[in-house]
């Protein structure tokens, strides 16, 4: 069965997302500096009574199944609230998820002792603590098989010692989830393990935190790591099995990177709207002009290809329950197109503004960028579209014939041996 529709009850749901986060959520963006400095005391009083309000309608870590206290609303849903509270750069975490908390969670979720579930699990969905994944290092992220940090054991414990680069957050983290090669003999994809570390651990430097054009404040960490001690059971998963850990974040986290982009692109279609309505140039409406219809209407166009993909992809998780390889075309097609629809109608909109659209008084040069943020955390764009192209070209066999069997000629006479019988030929 095909159906485009909401349920009722959940469209009132989503009624009061948009109008509350128009209202409440929005203006937190012009006030307060990063969304995951949660024990600022500005953060305390403006965001928390929002979160309460979230957790009040039942509404809160929505992207969680019941044993972990959320709605298990599944990703379907969680995509229909995404692009409404995706607008704000507070919506995630007014709303309990945001990355890379989501990710991190469900990596404790599937393998945390009940020790650290219970240290860093529950107050992490409580947003007591915000955390960091540390993966990428300086030399490349691209290809994790170029990455040098090391982990060794001593006696009861692991040491880990190298750089990371990029560690988002790391400055308000209360632990970080880090990858390390344990194994340097083994097969490339089993040399690396996955550890949880605690911030407080002895050993963990920032040696400076970078930013990009419109974030309020530098959260990317360079990270030195001199070795860090940590005990056994650190480490999340089975040993040499970093990948498999990883795939549990990053399915979900491109997907729900997705579904904010969907928010930003349609904020930037609807103020490219409002301008071609109210400006004019040569005695005529901005909106009357052939080439700006144009702008309109591609932008309308790529931003429901688009969303319509993101649906289908979070209705395949659904489907699949999170079987990752089941989906992965879908995520790595998703993930590979955001950038591009991101950039496209931001810039659209920007140019259609003129002067004020290119000026630091209007967000479009930072969604502009974002485009590009998108396009590299979480993996480049080539590398995606590469899984694309290997999960399509699974479903198809070369042939050693000279000529391809949908060759016209031989399909002309295929369908001769089909039908002349009937008429007679
Ligand atoms: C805002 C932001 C936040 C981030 N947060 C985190 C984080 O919290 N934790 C973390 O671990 N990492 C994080 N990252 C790092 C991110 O994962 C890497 O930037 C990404 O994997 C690319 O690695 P790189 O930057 O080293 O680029 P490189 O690996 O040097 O790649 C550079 C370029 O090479 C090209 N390229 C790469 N591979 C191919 C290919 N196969 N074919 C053709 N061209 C290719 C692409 O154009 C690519 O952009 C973040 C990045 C950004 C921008």
């Amino acid at each position: 069965m095909w159906s485009f529709a909401t349920e009722p009850e959940f469209q009132d749901q989503l009624d009061w997302i948009d109008v509350f986060v128009k209202q409440k959520v929005e203006p937190l963006d012009h006030i307060l500096g990063s969304q995951w400095n949660i024990h600022d005391p500005r953060f305390v009083k403006l965001v928390r009574p929002l979160q309460a309000e979230v957790k009040a309608r039942g509404l809160w870590a929505c992207h969680l199944g019941p044993e972990l206290g959320g709605k298990g609303y599944g990703q379907l849903k969680l995509a229909l609230m995404n692009e409404l509270f995706g607008r704000s750069r507070f919506g995630p975490i007014v709303f309990g998820a945001q990355a890379p908390d989501t990710g991190n969670a469900e990596i404790l979720a599937h393998y945390g002792t009940p020790e650290q579930k219970k240290r860093f699990l529950e107050p992490l969905l409580n947003n007591d603590i915000v955390s960091c994944f540390s993966m990428t290092e300086p030399q490349g992220g691209a290809d994790p098989l170029v990455f040098t940090t090391r982990a060794w054991q001593e006696g009861d414990e692991w040491v880990i010692d190298g750089e990371k680069w990029f560690s988002s957050n790391a400055r308000y983290a209360a632990f970080f989830i880090v990858m390390a090669v344990t194994d340097p003999d083994a097969p490339p994809y089993k040399r690396m393990s996955m550890f949880i570390v605690p911030a407080d651990t002895p050993g963990i430097d920032i040696k400076r935190n970078l930013t990009f054009y419109g974030e309020p404040e530098a959260t990317h960490a360079y990270m030195r790591y001199n070795q860090v001690r940590v005990p056994k059971d650190a480490m999340l998963g089975g040993r040499g099995d970093a990948f498999v850990v990883a795939q549990v974040r990053l399915g979900g986290g491109r997907l729900h990177h997705a579904m904010r982009t969907v928010a930003q692109a349609r904020r930037a279609l609807e103020m490219m709207c409002e301008r071609a309505l109210s400006r004019t140039t040569k005695g005529e409406l901005l909106a009357r002009k052939q080439m700006v219809q144009e702008k309109i209407a591609d932008s309308w166009v790529q931003l429901r290809q688009f969303r319509l993909l993101v649906l289908e992809t979070a209705w395949l998780c659904d489907q699949n329950k999170k079987d990752y390889k089941a989906v992965r075309k879908n995520i790595a097609a998703v993930k590979a197109v955001m950038p591009q629809v991101l950039h496209d109608i931001s810039a659209r909109a920007l140019h259609l503004h003129g002067s004020l659209g290119i000026s630091t008084e209007m967000p479009f040069a930072d969604w502009l960028v974002n485009s590009f943020h998108v396009g590299l955390a979480d993996g480049p764009t080539e590398v995606h579209k590469i899984t694309v192209a290997r999960e399509v070209l699974k479903d198809f066999e070369g042939t050693d014939k000279l000529f391809p069997d949908y060759h016209g000629l031989a399909e002309a006479d295929r369908a001769h041996d089909l039908y002349d019988e009937l008429l007679g030929d």
